[in-house]
């Protein structure tokens, strides 16, 4: 067992050096061998399996019936005719599922974790899959353990493993540590193992197991496939649709009903009643929902967004307040120190020597972990601007490191805002440094440095030393103070002596000013929580128009004193958290909360998980971002840049609009089919549809155009309107009504292209327009098929123009562009095309039933199918004469 074992025998057990790890071709050879370090997940379904089951859905079955019944009274053309559309929904629904599901699935891929390793001597990011045995993985706060570890290397390493014991407080490891005998995972401390993550501190470990053979890959329930969840949309439709396919059923029992009392034909109608609960229930809406998020998921990946969960598209265009961590999101995270300040001076970083002040120069030096060796760049941007400063007087971490060595450390976290290094000279002596915020290692200090010399520090010294950070803070720079304590090596941060201050500037990302307007304009308040000091996020804020008072601001130590309620009920007079730790931002995301607000949160740190958890959206930042952070967020941000997440919030809200327009289409057009025909035959005419009109209807001209309204461009405007409530139905803001009407209209049209035929018969005869006339006109088969072919293209046709206008219920049609929605375009070409094809060409004709039409018809069909459009201008000006009142 790897745990009973030393490093050293554990290396070269694996063959692998401690130093430099494997080399690319060795792990390579490695990698082929044993396969990758993926746990197997459940396979995706085949082809087949998703073609299936589409055949496993009541609608279905009732078709599958009405075949039967149709083969059994010798109507085989019926019953070819409907096995033939339950193919081609089943086809339609098969290539819509793997397309959602290949989305998805490249998303995955793309937010798969990575791991460090040390390959051939150097550190690189690899994707975790590519991880074998004897690999030697770098470990540090916030990162996801990529596969079971024999540790080598422990600085202060504390591991979170509750993905495997259950038990939630970080366990210390030691890598020096060796097992006697067996011993169980939890008392393993020389090991880390895969899925756990690192919640403090740094480290090395070799891969010993990887892929299924891990402990965790053994476990094999903790593998079983997360549940996919529907979205709060897709339930809500899902109820919908039972609601509203119960009221179809009962409109189309009592029209067959009615038609058995008058004595039509029991089978026709049978059929005919069983095509119009299959067109008229909308099954497919959870559907639609779908693949519009799911393609909405995609086209958001090209903004620098990756979606998570896929619920979040929908959360995201109600979201009304976005909370935004300051360093990285909105500002550039390119630090420069500008100022310097010891010996009660401050001066320009240009002007300092090495010589003039050597502890303050080695301090910022030395207690760091950033790295510009070998012309890279490694590290958190606060540190590498200490060495940039160090650069300018041509001093190198590594070149001090070599004279004082770091003999003990306390790694930074953002909570206690220090960090603390020990370094002990060739003559034995110690020094330990301590850098962090000032505010908070100023009252840590009980002497002071001053020209040479350590003296007690007094309230006067503070006071110039306040004064001095303040100065710097409202040039908008960040204040790092140091402080050193002498020969102790316990990294103690207690009783230091202050040094001196730098102040180093991150401007603000130029994009961020506009995205905070625009938020402003469509409603939505930009919060800023930082780490750091009031006055520097302040100065920062009030240049992007975030904040423009003190007064909006708020720090960590005041919320301490304050409970949730009394932040609630001040909550929405502030702009600005700072000095905040990751654990206030649970407080400040349910003190929105408490409001109704929908609330995105960022985050990166291990620390930020639970507000991560805790806010509506939770955001991580792909680049600085921990995995653990990445692990407990809805979305993550690929470029951390907070423009992106007003991208997101356009395109969220655009998704909304779509689902919101495909569902109010495909309703009406449902709605009116169903209406026309019950309709008619409530007033004892013909059927004016036969049943393979209204499959084909609802197969190509409502789904087409269905499908084009769901990857609609999102409306130029969309920012412009305030956040939607969330608890909104699709329904609300006269989208019922709406739907209603236009099922009417369509009914309407539908019904007058149906008697036009016989009322010209009427006319032409010299005999008085009247129902019974027109019932009569309609046992004529000829006129009849006449007849039904009008009210079948006009339906067709009507609903084609329809789509069009739903794109934007409340733009002229004149204003908008058409030519943005290339789908549509097509869909309307290809529906036209088919609808035309279906009267035109003649071995069509004998399977739908339907007369060639001649120009003359065409253009008249086509106009009134045009009546949408027009009904479309009149809704949209009385809209406008209501908002304008
Ligand atoms: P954000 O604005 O995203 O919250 P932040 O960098 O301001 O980020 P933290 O990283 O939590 O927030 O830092 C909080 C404070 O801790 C900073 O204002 C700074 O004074 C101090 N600090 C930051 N980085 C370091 C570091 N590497 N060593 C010592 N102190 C640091």
């Amino acid at each position: 067992m790897y745990y009973q074992k030393k490093v050293k025998d554990v290396c070269s057990q694996l063959n692998s050096s401690e130093q430099n790890g494997l080399t690319q071709e060795e792990a390579k050879k490695r990698l082929e061998q044993d396969g990758p370090n993926t746990l197997v997940e459940k396979k995706s379904k085949t082809k087949l399996q998703m073609f299936l089951s589409q055949l496993q859905d009541t609608m279905i079955y009732i078709l599958f019936a009405a075949a039967a019944i149709s083969i059994m009274l010798d109507e085989v053309t019926d019953a070819i005719i409907i096995l033939i559309v339950v193919l081609l929904n089943a086809i339609i629904g098969m290539v819509q599922e793997s397309k959602a599901e290949a989305a998805l699935e490249a998303l995955k891929n793309l937010s798969s974790p990575s791991a460090m390793v040390k390959r051939g001597g150097k550190i690189v990011e690899i994707p975790a899959s590519e991880l074998v045995k004897g690999d030697i993985v770098v470990l540090e706060a916030g990162r996801i353990i990529p596969a079971d570890l024999r540790l080598t290397q422990t600085v202060n390493l504390k591991i979170e493993e509750s993905a495997l014991t259950g038990e939630s407080v970080p366990v210390d490891k030691s890598a020096e540590y060796v097992a006697e005998g067996d011993t169980g995972i939890g008392d393993q401390i020389n090991m880390a193992f895969s899925s756990t993550s690192v919640s403090y501190g740094r480290g090395e470990g070799i891969v010993v197991y990887t892929g299924m053979d891990t402990e965790i890959g053994k476990i094999a329930t903790m593998i079983s496939e997360a549940t996919e969840e529907l979205t709060p949309l897709q339930k809500r439709l899902n109820d919908l649709g039972k609601v509203l396919g119960i009221v179809a059923i009962v409109i189309v029992a009592a029209m067959f009903g009615i038609a058995v009392l008058q004595g039509r034909d029991m089978v026709e109608m049978l059929i005919t009643a069983i095509s119009l609960a299959v067109a008229a229930i909308p099954e497919g809406l959870t559907a639609v929902v779908t693949i519009v998020l799911a393609l909405g998921v995609t086209r958001m990946v090209r903004v620098n967004t990756i979606v998570r969960k896929l619920p979040a598209v929908e959360t995201l265009g109600a979201v009304s307040i976005v909370c935004s961590d300051k360093t990285g999101t909105l500002t550039q995270n390119k630090m420069t120190v500008l100022k310097v300040y010891f010996d009660g001076i401050s001066k320009d970083v240009k002007e300092l020597s090495y010589d003039d002040n050597k502890v303050f120069n080695n301090g910022f030096i030395l207690c760091n972990d950033a790295s510009t060796a070998n012309n890279s760049r490694i590290g958190d941007p606060t540190e590498l601007a200490l060495l940039d400063m160090g650069s300018l007087m041509n001093v190198t971490r590594e070149g001090l490191e070599g004279q004082m060595p770091r003999i003990n450390e306390l790694s930074f976290d953002s909570a206690r805002k220090l960090m603390t290094t020990v370094h002990k000279d060739n003559n034995n002596n110690v020094m330990s440094y301590t850098k962090g915020a000032m505010d908070i290692l100023l009252k840590r200090c009980s002497r002071i440095l001053i020209n040479g010399e350590t003296i007690k520090i007094t309230e006067n010294h503070i006071n110039e030393i306040t004064t001095a950070a303040g100065e710097m803070a409202k040039q908008a720079l960040r204040v790092l103070a140091l402080g050193i304590k002498e020969n102790d090596d316990s990294a103690s941060e207690e009783d230091l002596t202050f040094v001196g201050l730098v102040g180093m500037i991150d401007p603000p990302r130029p994009e961020a000013k506009n995205s905070v307007l625009e938020f402003k304009n469509a409603g939505i308040k930009t919060i800023m929580i930082t780490g750091d000091h009031k006055d520097t996020a302040l100065a920062i804020a009030k240049e992007l128009g975030i904040a423009d008072s003190e007064s909006q601001c708020i720090t960590g130590n005041e919320l301490n004193e304050m409970s949730q309620e009394e932040l609630n009920k001040i909550v929405n007079n502030l702009r600005v958290f700072a000095r905040v730790s990751p654990e206030h931002k649970v407080m400040i995301v349910k003190a929105f909360k408490s409001h109704g607000s929908i609330v995105s949160m960022t985050g990166d740190g291990v620390n930020d998980a639970p507000s991560l958890k805790a806010a509506d959206i939770g955001v991580a930042m792909g680049i600085t971002g921990t995995d653990v952070a990445k692990g407990a967020a809805d979305m993550v941000l690929t470029d951390d840049n907070f423009s992106t997440i007003e991208k997101a919030v356009a395109e969220g809200r655009g998704i909304y609009q779509n689902i919101k327009k495909t569902v109010l289409f495909l309703l009406s057009s449902n709605f009116g089919e169903v209406i026309s025909m019950f309709t008619a035959i409530a007033a004892g005419l013909a059927s004016p549809l036969q049943s393979i009109h209204i499959l084909w209807i609802n197969l190509i001209t409502d789904s087409l155009p269905g499908l084009a309204l769901g990857v609609d461009p999102k409306d130029s405007d969309i920012m412009d309107a305030k956040p939607r409530d969330p608890k909104e139905s699709l329904f609300a803001n006269g989208g019922l009504i709406f739907t209603v009407y236009n099922g009417f209209m369509i009914a309407a049209l539908t019904l007058g292209a149906f008697i036009w035929s016989p009322v010209q018969h009427l006319t032409a005869a010299g005999q008085s327009v009247t129902l019974e006339g027109i019932k009569l006109m309609l046992q004529d088969p000829d006129i009849l098929m006449h007849a039904q072919t009008y009210a079948f293209t006009t339906l067709g046709v009507s609903q084609l123009f329809h789509a069009i206008g739903m794109r934007n219920y409340n733009k002229s049609l004149f204003k908008m562009n058409h030519l943005e929605n290339k789908s549509m375009l097509l869909a309307f070409a290809v529906g036209l095309l088919l609808q035309i094809a279906v009267t035109e060409i003649p071995f069509l004709t004998v399977v739908f039933e339907t007369v060639r039409l001649s120009l003359k018809e065409w253009f008249n069909l086509i106009l009134i199918a045009m009546i949408p459009l027009l009904s479309h201008e009149i809704v949209v000006g009385f809209k406008k004469i209501i908002r304008n009142k």
